[in-house]
């Protein structure tokens, strides 16, 4: 037997899983179907109501690449503060429920289109290398806008501990520091809107102290090109890289000690930084948690004296779950039979998806009640990274329902 991740705070101690008071199978009914998503938006917002507590005057954006789900963006967006785009789909989305000035679009790769789309529109581009501002100053001159730039710096630090680590060496992400100020000068130079610094340096970490280093690192960096290219930054977007505990020894992140400690930092900042906002942007922290995958189990099979449950959805939709996005070692996230969740377990099963390939194992040899074809099956951890981070395509099964409850 192989051990499971923590269910979330929200959904332990159930006896039946419930999702914003209504059981699993009710959901189910009135998808009409599985596979089926489910996000609960009142824990989104206590994720929210956690950072307020915690961080005094820092702006909270949302990375919508975690969820782009656009019934969720729009219960989220009323929320936060601003909404960090990747791609002009993203831009799009973002538009419908916030203002173009609360909307940051990063990402190697911005196509000429997309970065019309931005300045039409009159978000903040920020820009990942020297050739991509040029690119954009040309199109806001044929255009007749002004661009929003911000910089993006590939920061001389990393984030220790962090699942996927983006900074602190050779990147496709941003700028390198010491090349940085030189493209500060020559955007407020330019004429363009110079909209400050964008340091991103990881993700998934739940280490406070590796976050706290982080940001000490990143207001240095910050205050550094601030006072070689002359220019104080409106916006310094920290970055985020909160981490939520998806396996079994994981704990999670205590955001109240970052916070402390950025609030100290925040108070004794350079002086060049004095006039200059703070962000701090957030994507799984904020909705992985809130989200449930459902899935139906189709059969029930043993060989070779292991025993297996088929169920119908697997890492086409949830591939996370099965270890195939972004892990080195496969560990099991938090599982449950969704009507016996308080029940003991009485066996060792392995939940295996529809799809032909030996990858799609949602559960290797869990503890579980005894589950029988027909049965639902739900997969913690499922609001980040989801439904838009996985194969929908591949072997050809039906996409899954979404709701936001
Ligand atoms: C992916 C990404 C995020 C969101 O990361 P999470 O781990 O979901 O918080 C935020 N900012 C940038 C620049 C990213 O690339």
């Amino acid at each position: 037997m192989k051990p499971m991740g923590t269910v979330p705070r929200e959904f332990a101690g159930q006896d039946v899983v419930m999702i914003a008071g209504r059981s699993a199978s009710e959901w189910v009914d009135s998808a009409g179907d599985t596979p089926l998503f489910v996000y609960d938006s009142a824990i989104v917002a206590a994720r929210v109501a956690r950072f307020r507590a915690a961080f005094s005057d820092v702006d909270l954006h949302y990375a919508i690449k975690a969820n782009p789900l656009p019934a969720l963006i729009e219960r989220i967006a009323p929320m936060v503060d601003g909404l960090d785009v990747a791609s002009a789909g993203e831009l799009a989305k973002a538009l419908v429920v916030k203002s173009a000035r609360a909307i940051s679009f990063a990402g190697p790769g911005k196509r000429g289109d997309e970065l019309e789309a931005a300045i039409r529109a009159g978000a903040t581009l920020n820009v990942e290398s020297e050739g991509e501002a040029a690119r954009a100053l040309a199109i806001g001159e044929q255009v007749g806008v002004a661009p929003q730039l911000g910089v993006r710096v590939n920061p001389d630090v990393e984030l220790r501990g962090s699942g996927m680590r983006m900074g602190g060496r050779p990147s496709p992400f941003g700028i390198d520091a010491d090349r940085a100020a030189a493209l500060i000068r020559a955007i407020v130079a330019s004429g363009a809107t110079w909209r400050g610094l964008h340091i991103y340096a990881g993700s998934q970490a739940l280490d406070p102290q590796a976050i706290i280093d982080t940001q000490r690192a990143t207001l240095d960096l910050a205050a550094r090109l601030a006072d070689s290219a002359d220019a104080t930054p409106p916006l310094v977007n920290l970055g985020g890289g909160f981490g939520v505990p998806y396996f079994a020894g994981d704990t999670p992140l205590d955001v109240e000690r970052v916070g402390a400690a950025l609030g100290e930092m925040l108070d004794g900042r350079d002086a060049v930084l004095g006039e200059t906002r703070f962000a701090i942007e957030l994507g799984r922290w904020l909705v992985a948690e809130a989200g449930v995958y459902l899935t139906r189990i189709v059969d029930r099979k043993a060989s070779g004296g292991e025993t297996f449950i088929v169920t119908d959805g697997g890492l086409n939709h949830q591939l996370a779950a099965t270890g195939n996005l972004g892990t080195v070692v496969r560990r099991n996230y938090p599982l449950a039979l969704a009507h016996a969740m308080g029940a003991d377990p009485t066996e060792t099963v392995s939940v295996v998806g529809p799809l032909c390939t030996p990858l799609d194992r949602l559960g290797d040899r869990i503890a579980l009640p005894h589950a029988e074809p027909g049965d639902l099956i739900a997969v913690f951890l499922a609001g980040a990274y989801g439904a838009s981070a996985s194969p929908a395509g591949f072997l050809g099964h039906p996409p899954a329902h979404e709701i936001v409850a």
